[in-house]
């Protein structure tokens, strides 16, 4: 009993702050470190500025967010602020979903790659559990990416796939390989074949990959005796559980692409503007559920469109907001603390 008022105790949207270490690049050009951390709640950050007579000083901004974690605190810690508490959650029927927002080399991937792992070792637990070990529940794992408002599936080398709504608000991505995993291991290796696959292109990995939404879900789901009939083809028999709750990783774009839209490049224009449509959607339909809106704006991007069922009824949201600390990056990441900001 206990338990369970703790558990619907969980926020239903959670924004975290994450800073990142200097790095070595920026400390040999002696960068100063602009972000300031107290209280594992609040921070400033100082801007530096130029008076038009160009006199030096400093802007104070200061912001309070649910968490702010410093440049000390570990991925563990990262786990236990932000996925852990939303775990129990999912058995009762909440589609969860955990955001990595901010500028490339912000610390998005660094953060979000350990977070399923940890979250499936806690799921594969308590499906051991005796409440739950007689319930025929089974644990999937999804994997596609974003990329110029198309889907494509990491885990079949990057099929591209289409969306499909089932009138009853469940989306449905139409060829999206699920797999059922039954223990850690078997996660790490499809989470590592899927982040071979994420877009490179010509210009190196980390460029691409900076301009895709990376969406790793994992969905408890209840196991019905099924025909054989009715199983799929190619042994995917997800079709047949039904979906009890589900939590989604999604690694975003890199929040400064949303601004290419005067690159001389129009592929890069194109998906500048697509980045910069499914960032602010994503924005309007958090603050939408956070106000218990019943009309969720989901419709404006392919992004919200496919989290269409984590919109809705019983969700849970973290939003963890990756900053760098360098005077160079203050811009970048003044505007990941305003958008962090409106959707609290
Ligand atoms: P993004 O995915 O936002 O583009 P990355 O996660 O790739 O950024 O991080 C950029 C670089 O900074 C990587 O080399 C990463 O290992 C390092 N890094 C990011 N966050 C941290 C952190 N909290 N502690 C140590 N190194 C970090
Ligand atoms: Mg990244």
């Amino acid at each position: 009993k206990e338990n369970n008022t703790k558990e619907t105790n969980v926020a239903k949207i959670k924004v975290v702050v994450r800073k990142r270490p200097l790095n070595k690049k920026e400390i040999s050009r002696k960068e100063d470190d602009i972000v300031t951390v107290y209280d594992n709640a609040y921070l400033a950050v100082h801007e530096p500025k130029l008076k038009v007579d160009l006199t030096a000083y400093v802007e104070k901004h200061e912001f309070c967010f649910d968490a702010v974690l410093d440049e000390h605190v570990t991925n563990d810690e990262v786990y236990r602020v932000t996925v852990e508490p939303i775990i129990p959650t999912i058995f009762q029927r909440t589609k969860a979903t955990c955001f990595a927002y901010g500028q490339t080399g912000s610390g998005k991937t660094f953060t979000m790659q350990p977070l399923p792992l940890r979250a499936a070792e806690d799921l594969v637990r308590y499906l051991h559990q005796p409440v739950y070990r007689n319930q025929r529940f089974k644990l999937w794992l999804s994997y596609f990416e974003i990329y110029g408002g198309k889907l494509f599936d990491l885990l079949s080398d990057r099929k591209k796939l289409c969306m499909r709504e089932d009138g009853r608000q469940q989306v449905c991505i139409v060829g999206l390989q699920e797999f059922e995993v039954s223990d850690v291991q078997i996660v790490k290796e499809y989470i590592e074949r899927g982040n071979a696959a994420r877009s490179t292109g010509s210009t190196g990995a980390n460029e691409e990959s900076s301009r895709s939404h990376a969406i790793l879900q994992l969905a408890v789901k209840k196991h019905t005796e099924v025909k054989e009939s009715k199983r799929n083809t190619d042994g995917n028999e997800s079709r047949s559980g039904k979906v009890v709750g589900k939590i989604s990783f999604i690694d975003l774009a890199g929040s400064e692409r949303g601004a290419d839209t005067t690159d001389n490049d129009r592929q890069t224009r194109i998906e500048g503007a697509e980045i910069n449509k499914s960032l602010l959607a994503l924005k309007e339909c958090i603050r939408a559920l956070d106000n218990d809106q019943i009309h969720i704006p989901f419709r404006g991007s392919k992004l919200t469109e496919v989290l269409r069922d984590s919109f809705v009824g019983n969700s849970r949201t973290v939003m963890i907001s990756c900053i760098s600390p360098n005077a160079g990056s203050c811009e970048h990441t003044l505007n990941t603390l305003r958008y962090a900001d409106r959707v609290k």
